[in-house]
Protein backbone atom coordinates (compact mmCIF):
# COMPACT_ATOMS: atom_id res chain seq x y z
CA UNK A 1 0.00 0.00 0.00
CA UNK A 2 1.18 3.37 -0.90
CA UNK A 3 1.67 6.20 1.73
CA UNK A 4 -0.62 7.81 -0.14
CA UNK A 5 -3.40 5.22 -0.08
CA UNK A 6 -2.60 4.76 3.88
CA UNK A 7 -2.49 8.09 5.38
CA UNK A 8 -5.79 9.24 6.39
CA UNK A 9 -5.18 13.25 6.37
CA UNK A 10 -6.41 14.48 2.72
CA UNK A 11 -3.76 15.13 0.22
CA UNK A 12 -3.92 18.56 -0.89
CA UNK A 13 -1.89 17.38 -3.72
CA UNK A 14 -3.77 16.38 -6.83
CA UNK A 15 -7.38 17.97 -5.60
CA UNK A 16 -8.30 19.68 -9.13
CA UNK A 17 -9.98 23.47 -8.14
CA UNK A 18 -13.77 21.82 -8.03
CA UNK A 19 -12.83 19.22 -5.14
CA UNK A 20 -10.44 21.57 -2.97
CA UNK A 21 -13.22 23.84 -2.85
CA UNK A 22 -15.48 21.47 -1.88
CA UNK A 23 -12.85 20.04 1.11
CA UNK A 24 -12.37 23.66 2.20
CA UNK A 25 -16.26 24.60 2.20
CA UNK A 26 -16.52 20.96 4.48
CA UNK A 27 -14.38 23.16 7.12
CA UNK A 28 -16.36 25.98 6.91
CA UNK A 29 -13.87 28.26 4.81
CA UNK A 30 -14.74 30.20 1.74
CA UNK A 31 -13.76 28.90 -1.78
CA UNK A 32 -11.00 31.60 -2.37
CA UNK A 33 -9.03 29.38 -0.08
CA UNK A 34 -8.87 26.94 -2.44
CA UNK A 35 -7.11 29.10 -4.71
CA UNK A 36 -4.88 30.36 -2.39
CA UNK A 37 -3.61 26.67 -1.39
CA UNK A 38 -3.30 26.00 -5.59
CA UNK A 39 -1.09 28.88 -5.57
CA UNK A 40 1.22 27.67 -2.73
CA UNK A 41 1.14 24.11 -4.28
CA UNK A 42 1.72 25.00 -7.87
CA UNK A 43 2.47 28.36 -8.85
CA UNK A 44 5.48 28.70 -5.69
CA UNK A 45 5.92 24.54 -5.12
CA UNK A 46 5.38 25.32 -1.34
CA UNK A 47 5.02 21.71 0.14
CA UNK A 48 4.61 22.60 3.81
CA UNK A 49 1.27 23.63 5.01
CA UNK A 50 2.65 25.51 7.89
CA UNK A 51 4.78 28.16 5.55
CA UNK A 52 1.47 29.07 4.02
CA UNK A 53 1.24 32.41 5.22
CA UNK A 54 -1.47 34.41 3.70
CA UNK A 55 -3.92 31.55 5.01
CA UNK A 56 -5.59 32.50 8.41
CA UNK A 57 -3.60 31.53 11.34
CA UNK A 58 -7.02 29.48 12.69
CA UNK A 59 -7.85 27.84 9.21
CA UNK A 60 -4.01 26.53 8.68
CA UNK A 61 -3.90 25.44 12.23
CA UNK A 62 -6.84 23.02 11.31
CA UNK A 63 -6.07 22.65 7.79
CA UNK A 64 -2.78 20.68 9.22
CA UNK A 65 -4.62 18.44 11.12
CA UNK A 66 -6.93 17.19 8.31
CA UNK A 67 -4.46 17.71 5.24
CA UNK A 68 -0.97 17.20 3.92
CA UNK A 69 0.90 17.16 0.96
CA UNK A 70 1.97 13.84 0.20
CA UNK A 71 4.36 13.11 -2.82
CA UNK A 72 6.17 9.71 -3.80
CA UNK A 73 9.88 9.37 -2.33
CA UNK A 74 12.29 9.72 -4.81
CA UNK A 75 14.63 6.27 -4.71
CA UNK A 76 17.30 7.13 -7.30
CA UNK A 77 18.14 9.53 -9.51
CA UNK A 78 20.36 8.73 -13.10
CA UNK A 79 21.49 11.48 -15.45
CA UNK A 80 22.20 10.55 -19.09
CA UNK A 81 24.78 11.92 -21.39
CA UNK A 82 22.82 13.93 -23.27
CA UNK A 83 20.81 15.18 -19.93
CA UNK A 84 17.92 13.04 -19.76
CA UNK A 85 17.06 12.27 -16.27
CA UNK A 86 15.48 9.37 -15.21
CA UNK A 87 14.10 9.03 -11.59
CA UNK A 88 12.76 6.15 -9.54
CA UNK A 89 9.88 6.54 -7.31
CA UNK A 90 8.75 4.68 -4.62
CA UNK A 91 5.16 3.98 -4.47
CA UNK A 92 5.27 2.06 -0.80
CA UNK A 93 4.77 -1.25 -0.39
CA UNK A 94 7.88 -2.11 -2.64
CA UNK A 95 6.38 -0.51 -5.65
CA UNK A 96 8.20 1.74 -8.04
CA UNK A 97 7.62 3.81 -10.71
CA UNK A 98 9.32 6.22 -13.30
CA UNK A 99 9.36 9.13 -14.67
CA UNK A 100 12.12 10.46 -17.31
CA UNK A 101 12.91 14.56 -18.20
CA UNK A 102 13.77 15.16 -21.80
CA UNK A 103 15.58 18.63 -22.31
CA UNK A 104 15.87 20.07 -25.53
CA UNK A 105 16.79 23.11 -27.20
CA UNK A 106 13.35 24.93 -27.52
CA UNK A 107 11.30 22.77 -24.71
CA UNK A 108 11.77 20.80 -21.92
CA UNK A 109 9.78 17.50 -21.77
CA UNK A 110 8.60 15.02 -18.76
CA UNK A 111 7.77 12.07 -19.28
CA UNK A 112 5.10 10.31 -16.78
CA UNK A 113 3.77 7.15 -15.27
CA UNK A 114 -0.05 6.60 -14.85
CA UNK A 115 0.21 2.54 -13.29
CA UNK A 116 3.26 0.63 -11.65
CA UNK A 117 3.29 -1.85 -14.24
CA UNK A 118 0.64 -2.06 -17.50
CA UNK A 119 -1.73 -4.90 -18.03
CA UNK A 120 -2.02 -4.39 -21.98
CA UNK A 121 0.98 -6.99 -22.71
CA UNK A 122 2.46 -5.15 -26.05
CA UNK A 123 4.70 -7.60 -27.13
CA UNK A 124 7.57 -4.95 -27.74
CA UNK A 125 7.44 -3.06 -24.20
CA UNK A 126 9.50 -3.87 -21.30
CA UNK A 127 6.51 -2.44 -19.02
CA UNK A 128 4.27 -5.25 -19.99
CA UNK A 129 6.74 -7.97 -18.95
CA UNK A 130 6.45 -6.97 -15.57
CA UNK A 131 2.54 -7.07 -15.75
CA UNK A 132 0.10 -5.38 -13.94
CA UNK A 133 0.53 -4.02 -10.29
CA UNK A 134 -1.42 -1.01 -9.41
CA UNK A 135 -3.30 2.41 -10.58
CA UNK A 136 -1.35 5.34 -9.61
CA UNK A 137 -3.18 8.16 -7.81
CA UNK A 138 -4.06 11.27 -8.97
CA UNK A 139 -1.36 12.67 -6.31
CA UNK A 140 1.44 10.24 -7.27
CA UNK A 141 0.80 11.37 -10.83
CA UNK A 142 0.71 14.96 -10.20
CA UNK A 143 3.29 14.58 -7.42
CA UNK A 144 5.31 13.23 -10.21
CA UNK A 145 5.38 17.09 -12.30
CA UNK A 146 5.33 18.39 -8.68
CA UNK A 147 9.34 16.60 -7.82
CA UNK A 148 10.15 17.18 -11.33
CA UNK A 149 10.26 20.91 -10.90
CA UNK A 150 11.39 21.24 -7.75
CA UNK A 151 14.41 18.60 -8.53
CA UNK A 152 14.82 20.44 -11.70
CA UNK A 153 14.91 24.09 -10.44
CA UNK A 154 17.09 23.55 -7.98
CA UNK A 155 19.08 27.38 -6.86
CA UNK A 156 17.15 29.22 -10.01
CA UNK A 157 13.19 29.05 -7.77
CA UNK A 158 10.20 26.97 -9.05
CA UNK A 159 9.78 28.14 -12.21
CA UNK A 160 6.11 27.38 -13.17
CA UNK A 161 3.05 29.69 -14.16
CA UNK A 162 5.29 32.08 -15.65
CA UNK A 163 4.93 33.05 -19.33
CA UNK A 164 3.02 31.41 -22.52
CA UNK A 165 4.58 28.87 -24.98
CA UNK A 166 6.62 27.50 -21.87
CA UNK A 167 9.09 30.76 -21.63
CA UNK A 168 10.92 30.68 -18.62
CA UNK A 169 9.53 27.29 -18.01
CA UNK A 170 11.30 24.07 -16.61
CA UNK A 171 8.66 21.82 -18.06
CA UNK A 172 7.37 23.25 -20.87
CA UNK A 173 5.47 19.68 -22.00
CA UNK A 174 3.79 16.59 -20.16
CA UNK A 175 3.63 13.53 -22.06
CA UNK A 176 2.08 10.76 -20.29
CA UNK A 177 3.97 8.21 -22.13
CA UNK A 178 5.79 6.40 -19.13
CA UNK A 179 4.68 3.00 -17.58
CA UNK A 180 1.51 1.93 -17.66
CA UNK A 181 -2.06 3.14 -19.86
CA UNK A 182 -3.10 6.31 -18.61
CA UNK A 183 -6.65 5.28 -20.40
CA UNK A 184 -7.25 2.14 -18.13
CA UNK A 185 -6.60 4.47 -15.30
CA UNK A 186 -9.30 7.14 -16.50
CA UNK A 187 -10.72 7.84 -12.90
CA UNK A 188 -7.16 9.17 -11.43
CA UNK A 189 -5.62 10.56 -14.60
CA UNK A 190 -8.44 12.83 -15.86
CA UNK A 191 -8.02 14.84 -12.49
CA UNK A 192 -4.58 15.15 -12.77
CA UNK A 193 -5.01 16.52 -16.76
CA UNK A 194 -7.16 18.96 -14.80
CA UNK A 195 -4.19 20.05 -12.99
CA UNK A 196 -1.95 20.49 -15.43
CA UNK A 197 -4.31 22.77 -17.76
CA UNK A 198 -5.33 25.03 -15.09
CA UNK A 199 -3.98 28.38 -14.50
CA UNK A 200 -4.13 27.81 -10.98
CA UNK A 201 -2.46 24.60 -11.36
CA UNK A 202 0.74 23.92 -14.10
CA UNK A 203 -0.82 26.35 -16.22
CA UNK A 204 0.31 24.03 -19.09
CA UNK A 205 -1.38 24.87 -22.75
CA UNK A 206 -3.50 21.94 -23.83
CA UNK A 207 -1.24 21.06 -27.03
CA UNK A 208 1.75 20.49 -24.81
CA UNK A 209 0.03 17.80 -22.60
CA UNK A 210 -0.12 14.98 -24.25
CA UNK A 211 -1.96 11.41 -23.71
CA UNK A 212 -0.61 8.04 -25.13
CA UNK A 213 -3.15 5.42 -25.66
CA UNK A 214 -2.45 1.81 -27.18
CA UNK A 215 -6.35 2.13 -28.36
CA UNK A 216 -8.85 2.13 -25.52
CA UNK A 217 -11.40 2.77 -27.79
CA UNK A 218 -14.61 3.62 -25.24
CA UNK A 219 -12.12 5.65 -23.47
CA UNK A 220 -11.51 7.66 -25.69
CA UNK A 221 -15.02 8.75 -26.52
CA UNK A 222 -14.99 8.92 -22.50
CA UNK A 223 -12.00 10.84 -22.74
CA UNK A 224 -13.47 13.62 -25.49
CA UNK A 225 -16.01 14.67 -23.01
CA UNK A 226 -13.64 15.14 -19.98
CA UNK A 227 -10.87 17.09 -20.60
CA UNK A 228 -9.08 18.70 -23.46
CA UNK A 229 -5.17 17.98 -24.59
CA UNK A 230 -3.02 16.46 -26.88
CA UNK A 231 -3.87 12.43 -28.02
CA UNK A 232 -1.17 10.05 -29.43
CA UNK A 233 -2.14 6.63 -30.23
CA UNK A 234 0.09 3.55 -30.46
CA UNK A 235 -0.78 2.05 -33.88
CA UNK A 236 2.87 0.20 -34.64
CA UNK A 237 1.20 -2.13 -37.90
CA UNK A 238 -1.01 -0.85 -40.82
CA UNK A 239 -3.29 -3.82 -40.66
CA UNK A 240 -5.06 -5.33 -38.39
CA UNK A 241 -3.59 -8.87 -38.23
CA UNK A 242 -0.46 -7.70 -37.18
CA UNK A 243 -1.37 -4.95 -34.72
CA UNK A 244 -3.48 -7.73 -33.26
CA UNK A 245 -0.07 -9.76 -32.46
CA UNK A 246 1.90 -6.43 -31.33
CA UNK A 247 -0.84 -4.68 -29.41
CA UNK A 248 -3.23 -7.35 -27.92
CA UNK A 249 -6.44 -5.05 -27.18
CA UNK A 250 -6.74 -4.38 -31.17
CA UNK A 251 -8.63 -7.91 -31.22
CA UNK A 252 -11.25 -5.96 -29.13
CA UNK A 253 -11.05 -2.79 -31.13
CA UNK A 254 -9.59 -2.95 -34.07
CA UNK A 255 -8.23 -0.03 -36.67
CA UNK A 256 -10.99 1.13 -37.96
CA UNK A 257 -12.84 1.43 -34.83
CA UNK A 258 -10.15 2.94 -33.42
CA UNK A 259 -9.69 5.87 -35.88
CA UNK A 260 -13.04 6.56 -35.77
CA UNK A 261 -12.92 7.26 -32.05
CA UNK A 262 -9.52 9.57 -33.02
CA UNK A 263 -11.55 11.84 -35.37
CA UNK A 264 -14.20 12.06 -33.15
CA UNK A 265 -12.02 13.29 -30.40
CA UNK A 266 -10.72 15.54 -32.74
CA UNK A 267 -14.19 17.08 -33.74
CA UNK A 268 -15.31 17.15 -29.94
CA UNK A 269 -11.75 19.27 -29.05
CA UNK A 270 -10.91 21.16 -31.85
CA UNK A 271 -7.94 19.77 -32.16
CA UNK A 272 -5.61 19.97 -35.02
CA UNK A 273 -4.19 16.06 -35.31
CA UNK A 274 -3.53 13.00 -33.80
CA UNK A 275 -0.04 12.06 -32.97
CA UNK A 276 -0.09 8.01 -34.63
CA UNK A 277 3.50 6.30 -32.41
CA UNK A 278 4.71 3.50 -34.93
CA UNK A 279 7.65 1.86 -32.87
CA UNK A 280 10.31 0.24 -35.98
CA UNK A 281 10.52 -3.40 -35.43
CA UNK A 282 13.08 -4.78 -37.70
CA UNK A 283 11.86 -7.51 -40.57
CA UNK A 284 8.03 -6.83 -38.78
CA UNK A 285 6.19 -3.71 -39.34
CA UNK A 286 9.26 -1.98 -41.49
CA UNK A 287 8.71 -2.74 -45.07
CA UNK A 288 8.27 -0.38 -47.71
CA UNK A 289 5.01 -1.81 -48.44
CA UNK A 290 3.48 -1.11 -44.74
CA UNK A 291 4.41 2.23 -45.35
CA UNK A 292 2.16 2.65 -48.34
CA UNK A 293 -0.21 0.42 -46.27
CA UNK A 294 -0.09 2.93 -43.46
CA UNK A 295 -0.33 6.29 -46.07
CA UNK A 296 -3.41 4.81 -47.29
CA UNK A 297 -5.09 4.36 -44.03
CA UNK A 298 -4.41 7.62 -43.10
CA UNK A 299 -3.58 9.82 -45.89
CA UNK A 300 -6.07 13.19 -45.97
CA UNK A 301 -6.62 13.32 -42.29
CA UNK A 302 -5.59 14.86 -39.55
CA UNK A 303 -2.59 12.61 -38.54
CA UNK A 304 1.37 12.79 -37.57
CA UNK A 305 3.10 9.80 -37.63
CA UNK A 306 5.79 9.43 -35.03
CA UNK A 307 8.29 6.94 -35.91
CA UNK A 308 10.20 5.32 -32.87
CA UNK A 309 13.11 3.38 -33.29
CA UNK A 310 12.42 0.33 -31.15
CA UNK A 311 14.47 0.18 -28.05
CA UNK A 312 15.65 -3.26 -27.00
CA UNK A 313 15.53 -4.32 -23.56
CA UNK A 314 16.37 -8.18 -22.04
CA UNK A 315 14.59 -10.98 -23.72
CA UNK A 316 12.99 -8.88 -26.23
CA UNK A 317 12.44 -11.11 -29.33
CA UNK A 318 12.31 -8.44 -31.40
CA UNK A 319 15.87 -5.91 -33.51
CA UNK A 320 15.14 -2.52 -33.71
CA UNK A 321 14.89 -1.24 -37.81
CA UNK A 322 17.93 -0.14 -39.37
CA UNK A 323 18.57 3.40 -40.11
CA UNK A 324 18.05 2.88 -43.59
CA UNK A 325 15.08 1.61 -43.28
CA UNK A 326 14.10 3.60 -41.22
CA UNK A 327 14.46 6.68 -43.65
CA UNK A 328 13.13 4.56 -45.93
CA UNK A 329 9.83 3.98 -43.89
CA UNK A 330 9.98 7.84 -43.64
CA UNK A 331 10.28 8.60 -47.42
CA UNK A 332 7.21 6.03 -48.14
CA UNK A 333 4.94 8.49 -45.98
CA UNK A 334 6.52 11.42 -47.14
CA UNK A 335 5.99 11.01 -50.75
CA UNK A 336 2.15 10.18 -49.72
CA UNK A 337 1.29 13.73 -48.06
CA UNK A 338 1.76 12.23 -44.56
CA UNK A 339 3.07 14.24 -42.10
CA UNK A 340 5.80 12.14 -40.24
CA UNK A 341 9.07 12.64 -37.81
CA UNK A 342 11.51 9.89 -36.64
CA UNK A 343 11.57 10.36 -32.80
CA UNK A 344 15.25 10.88 -31.39
CA UNK A 345 16.20 7.88 -29.17
CA UNK A 346 17.48 10.11 -25.76
CA UNK A 347 18.84 8.92 -22.58
CA UNK A 348 19.29 5.42 -23.89
CA UNK A 349 22.56 4.69 -21.47
CA UNK A 350 20.42 4.41 -18.45
CA UNK A 351 17.46 2.66 -20.16
CA UNK A 352 15.52 6.07 -20.11
CA UNK A 353 14.03 5.39 -23.44
CA UNK A 354 10.53 4.52 -24.76
CA UNK A 355 9.20 1.67 -23.55
CA UNK A 356 12.24 1.05 -21.57
CA UNK A 357 10.69 1.83 -18.37
CA UNK A 358 10.43 -1.09 -16.23
CA UNK A 359 10.51 0.39 -13.00
CA UNK A 360 14.10 -1.71 -12.52
CA UNK A 361 16.04 -0.95 -9.12
CA UNK A 362 19.62 -2.63 -8.44
CA UNK A 363 19.27 -2.17 -4.96
CA UNK A 364 16.53 -4.77 -3.59
CA UNK A 365 16.96 -3.62 -0.31
CA UNK A 366 15.29 0.02 -0.77
CA UNK A 367 12.69 -0.91 -3.20
CA UNK A 368 11.74 -4.73 -3.31
CA UNK A 369 9.91 -4.44 -6.94
CA UNK A 370 7.47 -8.25 -6.52
CA UNK A 371 4.07 -9.43 -7.05
CA UNK A 372 3.21 -12.59 -6.40
CA UNK A 373 -0.12 -12.25 -8.42
CA UNK A 374 1.65 -10.71 -11.91
CA UNK A 375 5.37 -12.81 -11.41
CA UNK A 376 6.64 -9.27 -11.87
CA UNK A 377 10.49 -9.34 -12.42
CA UNK A 378 13.23 -7.42 -11.50
CA UNK A 379 15.85 -6.69 -13.65
CA UNK A 380 19.51 -7.19 -12.81
N1 LIG B 1 0.30 2.78 -22.78
C1 LIG B 1 0.48 3.96 -23.54
C2 LIG B 1 1.68 4.81 -23.15
C3 LIG B 1 2.97 4.13 -22.83
S1 LIG B 1 4.30 3.91 -23.88
C4 LIG B 1 0.58 3.62 -25.00
O1 LIG B 1 0.61 2.45 -25.33
O2 LIG B 1 0.55 4.52 -25.82
C5 LIG B 1 4.68 5.23 -24.90
C6 LIG B 1 5.09 4.77 -26.30
O3 LIG B 1 6.30 3.96 -26.32
C7 LIG B 1 4.01 3.91 -26.93
O4 LIG B 1 3.81 4.29 -28.26
C8 LIG B 1 4.65 2.54 -26.88
O5 LIG B 1 4.07 1.67 -27.80
C9 LIG B 1 6.09 2.84 -27.15
N2 LIG B 1 6.98 1.75 -26.81
C10 LIG B 1 6.76 0.73 -25.95
N3 LIG B 1 7.80 -0.10 -25.91
C11 LIG B 1 8.73 0.40 -26.75
C12 LIG B 1 10.06 0.00 -27.11
N4 LIG B 1 10.62 -1.06 -26.56
N5 LIG B 1 10.72 0.76 -27.99
C13 LIG B 1 10.16 1.87 -28.51
N6 LIG B 1 8.93 2.31 -28.20
C14 LIG B 1 8.21 1.58 -27.33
Amino acid sequence: MSADLESTKTNLLGLPKAELEAFVGSMGSKPFRARQIMSWLYKRGEGDIAAMTDLAKDFRAALLERAEVRLPEIVKTQVASDGTRKWLLSGGGGQAFEMVYIPEEDRGTLCISSQVGCALDCSFCSTAQQGFNRNLTTAEIVGQVWLAIRELSGETGWKVGTGQDGEGRIITNIVMMGMGEPLANFRNVVPAIRIFLDDLGFDISRRRVTLSTSGLVPQIYKLAEEVNCALAVSLHAPNDELRSQLVPINRKHDIAELLEACWHYLDEQNGRSVTFEYVMLEGVNDQPAQARELAALLRGKPAKVNLIPFNPFPGTQYRRSTPAAIERFRDELMKRDIIVTIRKTRGDDIDAACGQLAGQVTDRTTVRLGSKTFGLQVRA
